[in-house]
């Protein structure tokens, strides 16, 4: 069985990633784990595990990580942020991964810490992701993945800026790239050619946000720079007093979206998959993948 995601995207003409958050509770474990067996049927390219800015989630992370990799037919691959970290704690977590099997990481630099005011980057040991990819290629031994941003991070407005300091963390080690969510697939499309014209040759997956509720979508939407476009609201704000309407328009949606997606030749989907095996089924059940 191939561990590296690189090995794994090279291989597969087509085929679905999947993304979790590292349960709170005990029942939000047992509600993981029966994701992650519902889900086994697609025959995943890979499961990711998010991670909590500042090590917040840490511990949950690495347990929730411990728990997939009981799957042995899934390829698991811990996120990882550096904001706030120092070498000797990534190199601990790094070994911990290693001697569980784990051959992926996501590399990340985290959000500035909610509690901490006037947080500076520039003061800490890993300033950036592009820190953590140079970090962990001399760490060796992992396949490493990182974010891109098809609209532009909300602290880099300038799009060939942000794109310039993606090719950096990129030409430093990373196998593969992961979007932010998009709705509109003209972003993605867009950032894949302005990608293409910059030298970035890696595989890029596009992020993919099951549309659900449109409030919480505004409120990440808000968060992360991404465009609602009209048709999406139009379509979700008829359904404001019937919550189980709008998921049903909002699933539709979202498979337009994939379907759009894989016309235009785009067969990795990399879902965020909000741990809610029922609607990652009915999506994937309308996808040719
Ligand atoms: P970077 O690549 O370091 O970029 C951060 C900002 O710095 C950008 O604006 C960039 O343009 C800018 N920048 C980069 N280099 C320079 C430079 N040399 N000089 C000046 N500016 C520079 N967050 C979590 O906490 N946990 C997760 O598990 C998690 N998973 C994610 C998964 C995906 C697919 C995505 C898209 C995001 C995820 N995030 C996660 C969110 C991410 O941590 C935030 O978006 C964070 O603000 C940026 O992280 P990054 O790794 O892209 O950082």
């Amino acid at each position: 069985m191939l561990m590296k995601i690189i090995d794994i995207l090279n291989q597969n003409q087509k085929g679905v990633a999947f993304e979790f958050f590292p349960p709170k509770t005990e029942s939000g474990r047992r509600s993981l784990a029966a994701t992650a067996d519902a889900l086994k049927d697609f025959k995943p390219l890979y499961a990711s595990m998010t991670y909590g800015a500042g090590g917040a989630t840490q511990e949950k992370t690495k347990q929730a990580v411990h728990m997939l990799t009981k799957h042995k037919d899934l390829v698991v691959m811990p996120h990882m942020t550096c904001v706030g970290a120092d070498s000797k704690s990534v190199i601990s977590l790094l070994d911990s991964y290693r001697q569980e099997g784990i051959d992926n990481i996501m590399a990340l630099r985290g959000d500035v810490p909610e509690l901490v005011e006037d947080f500076d980057f520039s003061k800490q040991e890993f300033c950036f992701a592009l820190d953590l990819v140079k970090f962990l290629k001399n760490y060796g031994h992992f396949c490493i993945g990182v974010a891109v941003y098809p609209e532009g991070h909300i602290e880099t407005p300038c799009l060939d800026t942000g794109l310039e300091y993606a090719k950096r963390k990129i030409d430093s080690g990373a196998d593969f790239a992961v979007t932010q969510m998009f709705f509109d697939n003209k972003y993605y499309y867009d950032f894949l050619q302005r990608a293409k014209n910059k030298g970035i040759n890696i595989p890029i997956l596009p992020g993919i946000l099951p549309l659900t509720n449109l409030d919480k979508v505004k409120q990440f939407a808000s968060i992360c720079k991404t465009t609602i476009p009209k048709k999406v609201r139009d379509r979700m704000e008829k359904f404001e007093a019937n919550s189980s309407d709008m998921q049903k328009a909002g699933i539709e949606l979202t498979i337009e979206q994939c379907q759009d997606l894989i016309k235009n030749g785009v067969k990795k989907l990399h879902f965020f998959t909000l741990n809610k095996p029922e609607i990652m089924k009915e999506i994937l059940g309308a996808l040719d993948l």
